[in-house]
């Protein structure tokens, strides 16, 4: 089955998720935080939440089983939570940006 391995804010916004095989890939909480460790410090994101703000020292791992058995399977999934994460993100910037006008 496949797993999700997520990095979340305290509000459970998604900063970095990654769904992977466990057959084909070793991921989980361990791997996951690293990789996040790894992209923040090279400045590729940014280390507080898009959405709420709250700062890399509060964000949580969580790793879970799916219930799809293939990528392919959960592909259509995935994208739409990721397309429904930046609307909300540029919603957010730009609600906040009419309160600074
Ligand atoms: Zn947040």
């Amino acid at each position: 089955m496949i797993h999700l391995a997520q990095c979340l804010c305290p509000a459970r916004h998604c900063i970095v998720a990654a769904a992977y095989d466990p057959a084909t890939r070793t991921l989980g909480v361990e791997g996951l935080r690293a990789e996040v460790a790894r992209i923040v410090d090279s400045g590729n994101v940014d280390p507080w939440c898009g959405l709420c703000g709250a700062k890399r020292d509060s964000w949580t791992y969580e790793d879970g089983v799916t219930r799809w058995k293939t990528i392919e399977e959960a592909r259509p999934f995935l994208e739409e939570l990721e397309a429904a994460q930046q609307r909300a993100a540029l919603a957010l910037r730009a609600r906040r940006a009419a309160e600074r006008n």
